[in-house]
């Protein structure tokens, strides 16, 4: 197997990690998008009862005005009955007032009612202000965590980057260029695992003479799938591999 090998899959590790963070950080705008959408309900909720409590005042304002209606009636009747000149006049006029006071009390049971129902409408007014209130904080909280994801994530992605670069560049020209272009139809998959006598990307077979190079110290080849055209590498030994790394990470 190539010397190379190791760095190659230690670029797709990093690979993944990349795209990861990216698909991972593209998203996060979504979800702030998402948390201030809770909020949208809690503020409706809120303006509807608001309307809901000025039309019971403006309905409480209706039957007040009502009441003194039939009050004023029921006062210019008493006020007329001293003039009149028969007694079947003065009599309607009796009924007339009757009448009035009756519906100015029958007003007033209703007034009784209405303001009840004011502090109904009072207490849902105060009631979905609270619940706003909670959204608010709750969406203040959500928004600080996905806040500070966005910059461990934005550190994490900004770091494997350069990472990869530096390791890129350790690599031999002829390998990374068939890496990326192996990478342009397995984005994040180019290199695959031969185990079991099978390739891992695809589940073609692979050779027991591959293998058995594939697991050489010796050899410097690079072995590509026959199915899928990833690059084969083996996981057990990888002699190069671990020595390299512990060179590599021994230098830096
Ligand atoms: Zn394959």
């Amino acid at each position: 197997m190539h010397p190379a090998i190791p760095q190659l899959v230690d670029l797709q590790r990093l690979d993944q990690l990349i795209a990861s963070l990216r698909s991972d950080l593209e998203g996060l705008p979504k979800r702030l998008r998402e948390a201030e959408a809770k909020l949208n309900g809690a503020r409706a909720a809120v303006t509807a009862a608001k309307e809901a409590h000025t039309q019971a005042l403006t309905q409480r304002k209706k039957l007040e005005l009502d009441v003194e209606q039939w009050k004023d009636r029921a006062k210019k009747y008493r006020d007329q009955s001293s003039s009149v000149k028969t007694n079947e006049a003065y009599k309607a006029l009796q009924q007339e007032i009757a009448h009035a006071e009756s519906e100015a009390s029958k007003g007033e049971d209703r007034v009784l009612d209405q303001m009840m129902a004011l502090e109904e409408s009072e207490r849902r007014v105060k009631h979905v202000a609270a619940d706003l209130r909670e959204a608010e904080q709750g969406v203040t909280a959500d928004k600080k965590q996905i806040e500070a994801q966005f910059t461990e994530e934005k550190r994490k992605w900004t770091a494997a980057t350069g990472e990869r670069a530096e390791l890129e560049k350790k690599v031999p020209e002829e390998l990374r260029d068939l890496y990326n272009r192996i990478a342009r139809k397995h984005p994040g998959s180019v290199m695959a695992e031969a185990k079991g006598e099978q390739c891992r990307g695809c589940g073609m077979r692979v050779l027991p003479h591959t293998l058995q190079l594939l697991k050489s110290e010796t050899d410097e080849e690079v072995f590509r799938c026959e199915g899928c055209g990833r690059i084969l590498y083996s996981q057990e030994p990888i002699p190069h591999a671990h020595k390299q790394a512990a060179e590599g990470a021994a230098q830096s």
